[in-house]
C-alpha cells in the first residue's frame, strides 16, 4: 500500500505550532511525534481517524489559557479531549489543528458537604466523583455506562445522561458551576456553589456545546444524599412493543423510577455471555425498572409496579433480593455497548430520542430497516426517557458494509425526527449527525444557534466541522458569509 506524501506546507505548520508550544511548556507536554499522536486519532466513533498536529496536556487552568493564547495567536484550530469515550465524534482531532487532552487536570479540588457540592477538575472521571463522597453516603448521580473511563468535563460537553436520569436529570441538572478557558485565552466563571444564578444562563449554554464555545476547566457538581433502599425489578416480556406498553403504564400510574431500561433479545443473549446478570436468555424483551427513597415507600412502589406489569404482560418478575443483585442487573445493562464485541466485530451506536408514545411504531420500523439492510440490530434504550441506542451489528472489513450501517442509521434518526423525537439524546451531533441537522433544523434555527458560536469564538477556532452543517464566518453578524460550503476534513481517513 502506498503511504500518503506528507504535505510540505502542513509540515512547516506543525514544526512551528510545536516549537511555539514547547517553548511554553515542559516537554513531556506536548506530544507531537507520530507515534505519540496515534493514542490521540479518534474517540468512540473508531470508524473516523485523523492525526493532529500536536497534543498538549496541561495541568491547570492557567496552562490551558496559555495554550489558547499560542493557539489563538496562530490562528491554530483546538479541539478538546476529555476521555476520548464520545460516540459521535465530537473530540475527533483536525489535521491541521492541535488537540488539547484534559487527562493530567485529574483532581478533586473540594468536597464541601455543608453545601453538598465537589469542586473538580475536568479530567476527573465521572466515577470517582461518587467513590470519593459515597464514605459519607453522598452520591453524583448522572450515571453514563462509562462513567468508569469518561471524563467530567466531557459529561458537561456533552451533556451526558444515563440509566438513573430519568429521575434525576442529566449532567446539566446537577451542575452548579463552571470555569471555562475562552478561545483567545480568557478565563470565565459562571455559577459556583450558590442554587440560582441572577443573570442569562450561560451555564447551560455551555452545557453540551461539544467543545465548541469553550473549554471547561472546572467543574462544581450537585451532591445528593444516597437513597435509604433501591430495588431492581426484571420483568420479561414477549415483545419489545409489549415492554415498551410497560413503561408508559408505570410513568401513568404516576410513578417516576429512577430508571427505566428495556433490552430485546440479542442484546440479552450478548450481555448475559458477557456480564452473567442472571438475565433470561431466549426472552424477547426485558424491562429493568429501579425504585428508591425511604423502605415504606420503595416497598409500596414495588408493589405497585408489579401489578401494572403483570397487566402490560409481564410473563415474569423479579425483585433484588440484596444490594449485590440490584448491583448485577444493572451491571448487565451498563456493560451492553462492551458485550456487542461478543456477537459482531463492530457495532455502530445510534441515539435517537422519540416521544414515548411512539415507541411501538419506530421498533417496529427498525425491524423493517434490518431486514431491508440486512443487518442485525440490537436494542438497548433509557425506555423512560424515550432515548434510544439501535446497535447495528456490522463487520468493517466487509467492503460496504460501514457505508450500510451509516445509511441505516441515518434512515433510524430521520425516523426518530419524522415522530417528533430528535437526532440525539445524549452523544451529541459531532461529526456523526452533523449533516443530518438540517433535517431536524431550519436554517434559521441553525443561524441562531451559529451566532451563539459567533458570540463565544468569532474566529471559529474551537471545534471547527463539528456540529454546524455548514461552516460559516462571523465577521458580521446577520450578513454570515459561508466559507465555500468547505468542511475541514479533506483528508479524513476512514477505516
Ligand atoms: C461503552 C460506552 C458507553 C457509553 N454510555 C453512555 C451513556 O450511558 N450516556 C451518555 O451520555 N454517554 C455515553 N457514552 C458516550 C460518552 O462516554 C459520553 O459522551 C462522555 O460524556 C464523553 O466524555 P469524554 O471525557 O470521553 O469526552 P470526549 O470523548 O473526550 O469528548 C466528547 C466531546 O466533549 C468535548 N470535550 C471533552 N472535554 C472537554 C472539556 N474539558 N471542555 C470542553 N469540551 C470538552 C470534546 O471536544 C468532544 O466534543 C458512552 C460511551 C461508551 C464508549
Amino acid at each position: 500500500m502506498e503511504l500518503p506524501k506528507p504535505d510540505p506546507l502542513r509540515l512547516a505548520k506543525k514544526a512551528e505550532v510545536a516549537r511555539a508550544l514547547m517553548a511554553q511548556f515542559p516537554a513531556d507536554a506536548v506530544l507531537h511525534r507520530e507515534d505519540d499522536l496515534i493514542a490521540y486519532e479518534c474517540d468512540g466513533l473508531a470508524a473516523y481517524r485523523q492525526s493532529p498536529m500536536a497534543v498538549v496536556l496541561p495541568r491547570t487552568t492557567g496552562e490551558v489559557s496559555a495554550a489558547m493564547k499560542i493557539l489563538h495567536e496562530l490562528r491554530i484550530p483546538v479541539v478538546p479531549w476529555g476521555a476520548g469515550t464520545g460516540l459521535s465524534g465530537g473530540a475527533l482531532p483536525l489535521a491541521d489543528g492541535v488537540t488539547i487532552a484534559l487527562s493530567r487536570m485529574n483532581k478533586i479540588l473540594e468536597i464541601d458537604y455543608d453545601n453538598r457540592c465537589a469542586v473538580v477538575q475536568p479530567g476527573v472521571t465521572n466515577l470517582r466523583i461518587t467513590e470519593a463522597v459515597q464514605q459519607e453516603g453522598y452520591y453524583y448521580a448522572p450515571d453514563p455506562s462509562s462513567q468508569i473511563a469518561c471524563s467530567i468535563g466531557g459529561n458537561v460537553a456533552e451533556n451526558s445522561g444515563g440509566v438513573h436520569c430519568l429521575k434525576y436529570g442529566v449532567t446539566t441538572n446537577n451542575l452548579l458551576g463552571l470555569e471555562v478557558v475562552l478561545a483567545d485565552g480568557t478565563v470565565m466563571r459562571l455559577g459556583g456553589k450558590n442554587m440560582d444564578d441572577q443573570a442569562y444562563d450561560l451555564m447551560g449554554v455551555l452545557t453540551g456545546s461539544e467543545g465548541l464555545l469553550a473549554i471547561i476547566t472546572e467543574v462544581t457538581v450537585r451532591l445528593l444524599r444516597k437513597p435509604e433502599t433501591a430495588r431492581a425489578i426484571l420483568a420479561v416480556f414477549n415483545s419489545v412493543e409489549e415492554s415498551g406498553q410497560g413503561v408508559a403504564d408505570v410513568i401513568a400510574a404516576g410513578m417516576i423510577p429512577a430508571g427505566m431500561e428495556i433490552m430485546d433479545k440479542l442484546a440479552i443473549e450478548a450481555v448475559e455471555e458477557y456480564a452473567k446478570s442472571g438475565y433470561p436468555v431466549g426472552a424477547e424483551a426485558i424491562l429493568l425498572i429501579e425504585h428508591d427513597g425511604p423502605e415504606v415507600e420503595v416497598n409500596h412502589l414495588l408493589h405497585q409496579t408489579e401489578q401494572v406489569l403483570r397487566k402490560a404482560g409481564a410473563t415474569d418478575i423479579r425483585v433484588s433480593q440484596s444490594e449485590e443483585e440490584r448491583l448485577s442487573l444493572w451491571a448487565g445493562r451498563k456493560a451492553a455497548f462492551p458485550a456487542m464485541g461478543r456477537i459482531s466485530p463492530d457495532y455502530y451506536c445510534m441515539d435517537g430520542t422519540i416521544p414515548r408514545s411512539a415507541l411501538a411504531e419506530v421498533l417496529g420500523k427498525i425491524r423493517e430497516l434490518s431486514e431491508k439492510y440486512g443487518l442485525r440490530v440490537a436494542n438497548v434504550f433509557h425506555a423512560g426517557d424515550g432515548n434510544l441506542h439501535p446497535l447495528l451489528l456490522y463487520d468493517g472489513n466487509v467492503p460496504g458494509e460501514l457505508e450500510k450501517a451509516e445509511r441505516m442509521g441515518a434512515e433510524i434518526l430521520k425516523l426518530c425526527v419524522d415522530v417528533g423525537g430528535v437526532l440525539t439524546g445524549e452523544h451529541g451531533v459531532g461529526v456523526e449527525k452533523r449533516d443530518l441537522m438540517t433535517y431536524q433544523f431550519g436554517e434559521q434555527d441553525l443561524d441562531a444557534m451559529q451566532r451563539v458560536k459567533c458570540s463565544f469564538d468569532a474566529e471559529a477556532l474551537l471545534n471547527p466541522g463539528k456540529v454546524f452543517p455548514v461552516l460559516r464566518r462571523c465577521a458580521e453578524l446577520g450578513q454570515m458569509h459561508i466559507h465555500g460550503g468547505k468542511l475541514p476534513f479533506p483528508d479524513l481517513e476512514r477505516f
